[in-house]
């Protein structure tokens, strides 16, 4: 079987490195904010191209983190995407602030800079004031900045990049993570830069509101055992950072090779009636995901689980039709249809830097029988 992800693979493949770095962290004696991730939050914000990194627990923490950083929580409404992991709206409520849902083009599968300018311009009533927005740089793929940016400036509200699924993503030349206030990134095993645990971390420019996103990851301590204000324990522990310093050498290396799996999918799929992604003009997509698309989607899925090849939906469910959500989350007044239709059609194929050249021939192959017998 050939997996959809495959975290294993990509401790394997770096074994030696890893296990070093591990035991390097280990042999310190010194745990949780210590020398490993203070030099991986510098050489994360080098890659990146930001003056700061904040490390902390896990992505929906960076999320929350950069919104309370920012000063947003209670009495404050948070724009974002129904289509997305369910942990961006996760953490908006974890703040206290109010989601409000918008619909994803149905391209690029991200933010509708229209439907963003509708409800800036118009909000939903009962609703507090507009305080952010929080696109995501869904499956690898910048979101529309290039019009959300000025919409953001426009009206006065912050801008928080949702990175989780885009590390190292490129519009115009310039990475993902430097265009708005704060941006958020998650070391979920599986993702483009992952560690073998849970981790997360804030790119931040203004040196002031990275001094407050670190103490409010530690109780609110701007001294020790000194809470200026109520902060949550959400810190990267030094194993996991040792083991991104060790990953993140690799990462430009990865994303090149998840690009050239994709030219191959993207091949292998011609005009057929799987469609491959599209990319936006003057971006670099590092695929996270690699995302099909399909109304005949159930049949395909199951007929490469039949050929031996392991898939997933990214999402099935949108996040305002899930049990926790539907009924009582906010949503731009016209709904969310495009949202409605990708969650029906979408199908995300194998992909990770360690599949081989024959792995990747084996899915291709798949595909082009698949669909010569639609
Ligand atoms: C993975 C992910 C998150 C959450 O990250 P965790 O580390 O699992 O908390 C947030 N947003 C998006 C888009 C993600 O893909």
């Amino acid at each position: 079987m050939i997996q959809q992800a495959n975290p294993g693979a990509g401790y394997r493949a770096l074994k030696a490195e890893i296990d070093q770095a591990v035991a390097r962290a280990l042999s310190s004696g010194w745990y949780i904010l210590g020398a490993e991730l203070r030099a991986f939050e510098a050489e994360f914000a080098a890659w990146i191209g930001v003056p700061a990194v904040i490390g902390c627990g896990n992505g929906t923490d960076a999320i929350a983190l950069a919104l309370r950083g920012l000063g947003i929580g209670p009495g404050a409404t948070v724009v974002t995407v129904s289509h997305t992991a369910v942990a961006t709206v996760a953490a908006i409520e974890m703040t206290g602030a109010t989601p409000l849902l918008i619909d994803i083009d149905p391209v690029h599968y991200t933010m509708d800079p229209a439907a963003l300018d509708r409800v800036l311009k118009h909000p939903p009533s009962g609703l507090p004031p507009i305080r952010a927005v929080v696109p995501v740089h869904l499956y690898g793929q910048p979101a529309d900045l290039d019009r959300i940016v000025p919409l953001c400036r426009e009206h006065g509200v912050a801008l928080i990049e949702d990175c989780a699924q885009a590390h190292g993503a490129r519009l115009h030349g310039q990475r993902v993570g430097t265009f708005g206030d704060a941006a958020t990134f998650s070391f979920y095993p599986t993702k483009n830069l992952g560690a073998l645990g849970d981790g997360g971390a804030v790119a931040v420019s203004d040196p002031r509101l990275a001094e407050r996103i670190a103490a409010l990851r530690q109780y609110g301590w701007h001294k020790h055992y000194i809470s200026d204000e109520v902060g949550v324990n959400s810190r990267l522990d030094e194993v996991q950072a040792a083991i991104l310093r060790v990953k993140l050498v690799h990462l430009d290396t990865q994303n090149a090779r998840r690009a050239q799996i994709a030219g191959a999918y993207t091949t292998a799929l011609a005009d057929g009636p799987l469609r491959p992604p599209r990319q936006r003009d003057d971006v670099t997509h590092v695929f996270h995901l690699y995302v099909t698309r399909s109304a005949g989607r159930d049949r395909f899925q199951a007929a490469l689980r039949t050929a031996g090849i392991g898939t997933g939906i990214h999402y099935p469910v949108p996040v305002h039709l899930q049990p926790a959500y539907a009924g009582r989350i906010a949503l731009d007044l016209a709904g969310c249809p495009q949202t409605e239709i990708a969650a029906r059609e979408v199908l995300s194929l194998p992909i990770y830097p360690e599949l081989t050249d024959a792995e990747v021939k084996t899915v291709c192959a798949a595909l082009q029988s698949l669909l010569r017998d639609h």
